[in-house]
């Protein structure tokens, strides 16, 4: 069975070092890999209108914002499909059939989709007379869309982040469900999820659960060398080191968070110098040995936090270039997106085409 990939991102607004570690990373290296046949990148606007319906310009701003921050990070046109989804529209269709494949209950309970609801405000309103409270149905069924999505492409592979979970398994129980009622056309999808748990959910610079362009607790991608410096010196360590000399803890401690999913051995070389100060100096060789002394008491939250800083933009540094660089040609980002819509279309046209006729309603061919 051919290997095939297919992931996304909402054009919610620009890509942060969350989307970095918790998929776009793994997206780059899958594409460099040679394993997979084929792989899609889908730019989710549908999705994003569903809780963005009275803000068009926003979603349509960020189609270009997303696209450069994949070709920034180094996703590549030529071995990766990026397409828009709303140019798609089998993706629609696909999803309307599916919809009687799955129950409401079954929506309800989904983890995601509550903490998601819960967070936008979208407090049910008993007999419904507000507008504005309330949860749209499209947003409520995205999860439906997000099985259409990845199983158009027959995708065997998501690399997503965890709070996808949920989408991943209800998926499964469609292609399952529809498979056993009609016909073995669809493909059941694995879930890969970073293998470092700290890029499993990275935590905003605020602390909170987890980085996400709708709480404004983030570090994009496009962030100048100097606002990446600055958010990184106003996030939160632990409350309990108040003075360099207490221990610290580092569980919990978004600062060694980041570093758990940006750090590598290289940077002690690289920048050892973050650790030489007027009061106090340390040679680490790697991280483990900074948990140990910050543990112990005696490492400022200073020092570790301009080391964060070097060590982030060893990597946002290069992507923050090459952004540069294809943000001067935006309608030839625009003809990429275009281009790899129409490839798109024709392998969902081709899958929903085989749905239709498994489901009988193929009438005129
Ligand atoms: P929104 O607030 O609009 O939902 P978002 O920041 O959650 O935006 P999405 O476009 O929903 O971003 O997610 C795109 C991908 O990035 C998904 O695979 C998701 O799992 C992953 N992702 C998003 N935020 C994080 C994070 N903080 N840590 C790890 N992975 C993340
Ligand atoms: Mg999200």
């Amino acid at each position: 069975m051919a290997k095939i990939i297919l992931t996304g991102d909402r054009p919610t607004g620009r890509l942060h070092i969350g989307h970095y570690v918790g998929s776009l990373r793994r997206r780059v290296e899958l594409q460099n890999s040679g394993l997979f046949d084929r792989i899609f990148v889908m730019i989710a606007d549908a999705q994003a209108l569903t809780d963005n319906a009275d803000n068009p310009d926003k979603v349509r701003q960020n189609i270009t914002e997303v696209a450069l921050d994949y070709l920034a990070a180094g996703l590549d046109p030529a071995k990766t499909t990026i397409f828009v989804q709303s140019y798609v529209s089998e993706l629609t269709e696909l999803s309307f059939y599916y919809m009687n494949l799955v129950t409401v209950q079954r929506l309800q309970r989904n983890p995601t989709v509550k903490a998601e609801i819960k967070m936008r405000g979208f407090s049910e309103s008993e007999d419904g007379s507000d507008n504005k409270a309330g949860t749209p149905v499209g947003f409520f069924c995205y999860p439906i869309s997000q099985a259409a999505d990845i199983t158009a492409f027959k995708a065997t592979t998501v690399p997503v982040g965890e709070d996808q979970e949920p989408m991943i398994e209800l998926t499964r129980e469609i292609v399952r469900k529809f498979n056993s009622t009609y016909a073995p056309v669809l493909v059941e999808p694995d879930i890969l999820l970073p293998d470092n748990a700290a890029c499993l959910r990275l935590p905003g610079t605020d602390g909170k659960a987890k980085m996400s362009k709708s709480l404004g607790n983030c570090i994009y991608l496009a962030d100048d060398a100097q606002t990446v410096r600055d958010k990184v010196k106003g996030m939160f360590t632990d409350p309990l080191h108040l003075q360099v000399s207490d221990p610290g803890h580092v569980e919990g401690n978004t600062v060694f968070t980041y570093l758990d999913a940006f750090c590598k051995d290289e940077h002690f070389g690289k920048f050892g110098d973050c650790f030489v100060g007027r009061k106090s100096s340390f040679s680490f060789k790697n991280l483990d040995e900074v948990k140990a002394q910050y543990r112990e008491g005696g490492l400022g939250d200073m020092m570790i936090k301009n080391f964060l800083a070097a060590v982030l933009e060893d990597t946002l540094g290069p992507i923050r270039e090459r952004r540069a660089e294809f943000a001067k040609d935006i309608p030839a980002v625009m003809d990429m997106l275009r281009k790899g819509s129409l490839e798109a279309r024709e392998v969902a046209a081709q899958t929903l085409a085989e749905v239709k006729q498994a489901m009988k309603i193929n009438y005129f061919e």
